[in-house]
């Protein structure tokens, strides 16, 4: 059968929210995108509406004991610069992104043994008794399921844990010492215990291929992800991927578009990344089905040291300045800025009751 038509079929059969085979996945993400991109915002239009969601990031600690072979802040990077945050720094990084008016925090941090889940317990029910109203999402990696089960009870509401990439072989290759089979379990977990779940991959690893990016899209599908984060791999200079090439931006906007097309009501970000490789990537990423972007609200001091990968694209030397840069964008763009929590799970579409584990 020509391409053209296996293309129109695909985009046909997920308009019409049929299940897609990796083949067809395949197809469309080796087709130029600009069908593709266009059908993905009519969607994003129709069940998530104009509204942009800003959460403000705070990066509360570079310290990571897993070794990631993509990441900058791998603890065989030796010279990585650490941080960490103390509780009071971060409480006062939380009211400014309160007193900017934003509806959600992200505490995000490297794999760090000092935050036990007893020390983060007490920060977050102290976020939620000073700003109840708050949505509060974690993304500190890997725990048990009892650790989850306390940080949830404490008022966490969300989580972000990426899955990086579907293939076994090449997550056990990436990831020293961990299993795709234990991160899969980690979502589980979350998804039982009625966090409201980020998961999605990177583009562009080393031996990735198109099928293994095809197989992401059906993952993030068969998780039913109410927030998906997809970005581009970038290398990082003192990690063993150096010499790697980054992901392709296209491709990139492309697994936006399909993402987008597979959970027509989810939450989905523009990365950093996406923006560090593309100037105008916050903007082509709204264009391409997305509706969520992360301001950094950490203390400036500290942003140079959390360093994943390097040039790290950064919208102001404060969250104040990238707010404004970032509202102008925003508008540009023909978007306005979400007020309130801006839950994917509070959407019709999205009835928690039949978003099962498994
Ligand atoms: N440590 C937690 C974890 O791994 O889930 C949260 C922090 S980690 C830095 C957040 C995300 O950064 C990871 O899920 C990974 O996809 C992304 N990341 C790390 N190194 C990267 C790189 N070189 N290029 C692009 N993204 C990267
Ligand atoms: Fe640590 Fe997360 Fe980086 Fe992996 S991706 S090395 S877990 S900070």
């Amino acid at each position: 059968m020509p391409q053209t038509i296996i293309f129109d079929d695909a985009l046909a059969g997920l308009l019409a929210q049929e299940q897609p085979s990796q083949e067809q996945l395949v197809c469309l993400l080796g087709a130029t995108g600009g069908d593709l991109i266009a059908a993905a915002d009519r969607v994003r239009q129709q069940h998530v509406g104009d509204a942009v969601w800003l959460r403000g990031l705070i990066e509360f600690s570079s310290y990571c004991h897993h070794n990631c072979c993509y990441c900058g802040l791998r603890s065989g990077n030796k010279k990585a610069g650490r941080y960490r945050l103390s509780p009071a720094e971060i409480l006062a990084a939380v009211q400014q992104v309160v007193a900017a008016g934003l509806g959600t925090v992200v505490l995000q941090s490297g794999e760090d043994a000092w935050w036990t889940t007893a020390r983060l317990v007490e920060l977050v029910q102290e976020i939620k008794k000073q700003y109840p109203q708050l949505a509060i999402t974690l993304s500190v990696g890997e725990r048990s399921y009892a650790d989850y089960a306390a940080l949830r009870q404490a008022g966490a509401d969300r989580y972000l844990l990426r899955f990086e990439t579907s293939n076994p072989e090449l997550y056990a290759k990436l990831h020293p010492g961990t299993t795709l089979a234990q991160r899969l379990d980690c979502l589980y977990h979350l998804q039982q215990l009625g966090y409201e779940v980020g998961s999605g991959c990177l583009v562009g690893l080393p031996g990735q291929t198109l099928a293994d990016l095809a197989n992401d899209l059906l993952l993030i599908r068969r998780l039913r992800l109410p927030m998906v984060g997809i970005g581009p791999f970038i290398p990082h200079p003192e990690t063993p991927l150096a010499g790697a090439t980054a992901g392709d931006v296209p491709l990139t906007l492309k697994m936006l578009a399909l993402t987008r097309l597979l959970l027509p009501a989810s939450n989905i970000p523009v990365t950093t990344a996406l923006a560090t490789l593309d100037g105008g990537g916050r903007q082509n990423g709204w264009h391409a089905g997305a509706n969520v972007v992360m301001p950094n609200a950490t203390p400036s001091v500290y942003w140079q040291q959390y360093e994943l990968y390097p040039d790290k694209a950064q919208l102001g030397d404060s969250l104040q300045y990238s707010l404004a840069t970032l509202v102008e964008q925003i508008t540009a763009a023909g978007r306005y800025v979400g007020q309130g929590p801006g839950s994917a799970l509070a959407r019709k579409e999205y009835n928690h009751a039949e978003h099962t584990a498994q």
